[in-house]
């Protein structure tokens, strides 16, 4: 009967509701899950640094003591060192998410060459790539190619994935960086051939929280925020980055794409639009 018919739709209509509830709730369990997996990798993160420069500091209180030779004191040294700025990274890094987060970053907008951000970011990776013995190619744009954006934090991108590329390819292993105009977008593109990307974690690299939750090899140290960051700062350039990776031990790829400064938004422009 009609009656019939109505109180059977209300009853399918009550288990959706319940189904979508018992989801809802599912998925706050497992955030608040992926968020105590999250903490219990900072305090790890946080504990191996803090733990060497305890170990440093009692080795040059005793060469203190001794008399020992400036060599054991520089020794000491390096590691605290070495140590504070890992500890100053991984910081500046939770600093830099939560103020993403908060909407408490402001960007500097300038006028900016893409070739420019590839030479500053490399600055700051060649480092690592050539204590790891990486060969690295660099293929730049010919053309001049602008984005109206913040250099710091472009750089900051670009040699966050630069850095992963060396840090995720064994030594002696293969880099390269590339940056030019397709399609009318601004791209980077980082390469390498390292041990590549789990088709399971492919999805969730750029997300902090999912991360603890995929099986991932932390053996190279790190909160998994420096993909968060990219993402989070791409995005507040109104662009996009896409990992890509053929496999365990295939390589990967990262590619960001960002608006082409068009010719209303030059410098020039810019002052006449504001008088
Ligand atoms: P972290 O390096 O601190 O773990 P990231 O957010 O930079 O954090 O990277 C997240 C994860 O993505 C890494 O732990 C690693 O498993 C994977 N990953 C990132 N870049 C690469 C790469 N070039 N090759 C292979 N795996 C990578």
């Amino acid at each position: 009967t009609e009656m019939e018919a109505e109180l059977y739709d209300r009853s399918q209509e009550i288990q959706r509701k319940n189904r979508r509830l018992e989801e809802m709730a599912e998925l706050a369990r497992r955030e608040s899950r992926n968020k105590d997996q999250f903490l219990a990798m900072l305090g790890h993160e946080l504990r191996n640094p803090m733990a060497a420069i305890s170990t440093a500091t009692y080795v040059l209180k005793d060469a203190r003591d001794q008399q020992a030779p400036n060599e054991r004191l520089d020794w000491g040294l390096d590691i605290i060192e070495r140590q504070l700025k890992h500890l100053s990274r991984l910081v500046n890094d939770l600093l830099d998410v939560a103020r993403i987060n908060e909407g408490r970053i402001e960007l500097q907008r300038e006028p900016v060459q893409i070739n420019e951000i590839v030479r500053g970011a490399l600055e700051i990776a060649r480092p690592l790539i050539n204590k790891r013995n990486q060969s690295l190619d660099i293929f730049l744009s010919d053309e001049p190619a602008t984005v109206i954006g913040d250099t710091t934090r472009l750089t900051q991108v670009v040699s966050n994935l630069l850095n992963n590329a060396s840090k995720y390819t064994p030594k002696g292993g293969h880099i390269a960086v590339g940056a030019g105009v397709e399609n009318g977008l601004l791209f980077v593109e980082v390469t390498d051939n390292g041990k590549g990307i789990d088709a399971e974690l492919l999805p969730h690299v750029f997300d902090m929280f999912r991360q603890a939750e995929v099986s991932i090899d932390r053996s190279q140290g790190g909160l998994g925020l420096g993909l968060t960051l990219v993402k989070k700062l791409v995005e507040m350039h109104d662009g996009t980055v896409q990992a890509s990776s053929e496999g365990e031990g295939r390589g990967s790829r990262f590619v960001v794409h960002l608006p082409l400064a068009s010719e209303a938004s030059t410098p020039l422009d810019k002052t006449a639009g504001d008088e």
